[in-house]
């Protein structure tokens, strides 16, 4: 039996590596928005957290993203196999140029949906509780 030793996780713990990460890095991305924008939402507020936890988390179950766990555990250092993967954060938040899928929506995009690649802002996306789940690769 192996054991990760203390304060390796993030380099060795496949999850870690890929997964809880960029989970992490992406939730941080909406509460800055929100803060940036000075959005009317208290990000702090438990009915906020949960819904921004769900509506995340659909996200990442898009099958864009599911070689990003087969991944980990190369980068990991577990396995020799690679695997292609989409950046689940570039993908998102990197290409936010245009407007949102809303016609005569003229808010600013917050993040590209991973399922469908629609643009969305605050509002669509959280108040409008997006969960998609028409994948468009
Ligand atoms: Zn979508
Ligand atoms: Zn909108």
């Amino acid at each position: 039996m192996l054991t990760i030793p203390p304060n390796v996780t993030g380099q060795i713990q496949p999850l870690d590596v890929l997964c809880f990460r960029m989970y992490k890095g992406c939730f941080k991305k909406i509460s800055d928005f929100v803060f940036l924008h000075d959005l009317p939402v208290q990000v702090h507020r438990r009915d906020v957290i949960l819904r921004l936890h769900s509506l995340l988390y659909q996200q990442f179950q898009s099958p864009r993203f599911e070689n990003s766990i087969a991944e980990a555990w190369h980068k990991s250092g577990y396995t020799d196999e690679r695997f292609m993967y989409v950046n689940l954060a570039k993908f998102m938040f990197d290409k936010l140029k245009g407007s949102c899928l809303h016609e005569n929506c003229r808010d600013i995009v917050l993040l590209v949906c991973g399922w469908c690649k629609a643009r969305l802002c605050f509002h669509h996306f959280f108040d409008a509780h997006y969960f998609c789940t028409i994948y468009l690769p």
